[in-house]
């Protein structure tokens, strides 16, 4: 009679088994495929996965991810369903006025390197991914290591959207008040006469912010801000203090970038996973 027993439970975990993997794979759907999320699932907790890149290019340093593997990257992200959005479409979906694709993927470029022009746009054009570049405008149009209003016009016939990342990249926590209100507001407004676009979204030089700093991005007019602070956006997140996930050229780059978008590093560390 066991025998017996296990048998049919042998049989039930073959059948099991088999209609799991004739299944349709759902990593393997195409974008267009891919159903859009409804607002109560992002109430639920659903994530927006916002990438941090600054250099695309072949320097030999963490924040230079070769253009091979930035090409990889994003071949990965296009198989597996994610589909590029802008910051304002993040800010509408998070506020719950717009429904966000299946897997919504904003993908961001700090200091507006000539690299992105040059490495980075052929490969975005290549996958029909859109993403948004950080400009520091005091380094516009005089130091050919970043991008001159020409190409960042260029860029935005391209699906590229240019946002502020302050007026001269200070470092903003050690300025007196009007110094910093100025690096936020000037920047905003320098890009906006020259670029003929409001500017809503700031990401904060060097990663760092606080409440106060953030307080001052608010008053001066933006209507969100990025920072390195590792994690997903979702409804939970601060409007003025959101969560990317940094991308950088290591000894393995495609090993830990899986790791890094699958959010397994932080409990690596803590040695939880591996030994
Ligand atoms: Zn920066």
């Amino acid at each position: 009679m066991k025998k017996f027993g296990f048998l049919i439970l042998f049989l039930i975990l073959v059948i099991l088994f088999t209609t799991i993997t004739m299944l349709p794979n759902s990593e393997n759907k195409t974008a267009a495929e891919a159903p859009a999320k409804s607002i109560d699932e992002i109430a639920s907790g659903a994530k927006i996965l916002v990438l941090n890149y600054h250099q695309i290019g072949s320097n030999f340093t963490p924040l230079c991810v070769p253009t091979a593997i930035f090409d990889e990257q994003m071949a990965y992200l296009k198989d597996n369903g994610y589909i590029t959005i802008t910051p304002e479409e993040l800010y509408e979906g998070i506020a719950g006025n717009l429904v966000l694709p299946e897997r919504p993927l904003l993908i961001t470029f700090d200091d507006g390197y000539i690299d992105n022009y040059t490495n980075a746009l052929p490969v975005l054009k290549k996958y029909g991914m859109r993403a948004t570049i950080f400009i520091v405008p005091g380094f516009t149009g005089n130091n050919a290591n970043y991008l001159n209003w020409e190409q960042l016009k260029e860029m935005e016939k391209n699906g590229i959207t240019i946002q502020s990342h302050t007026l001269n990249h200070r470092a903003l926590e050690e300025l007196p008040d009007d110094e910093i209100r100025a690096e936020l507001l000037n920047s905003k407004l320098l890009l906006e006469k020259n670029l003929g676009h409001s500017v809503d979204f700031l990401a904060y030089p060097t990663g760092t912010y606080n409440l106060h700093i953030a307080g001052i991005a608010k008053d001066v007019g933006y209507k969100a801000s990025f920072t390195i602070k590792y994690g997903n956006v979702d409804r939970g997140s601060n409007i003025y203090a959101l969560e990317r996930v940094p991308i950088f050229q290591t000894e393995n780059t495609m090993k830990n970038f899986f790791e890094r978008i699958e959010y397994r590093q932080s409990f690596e560390s803590l040695g939880w996973i591996k030994k």
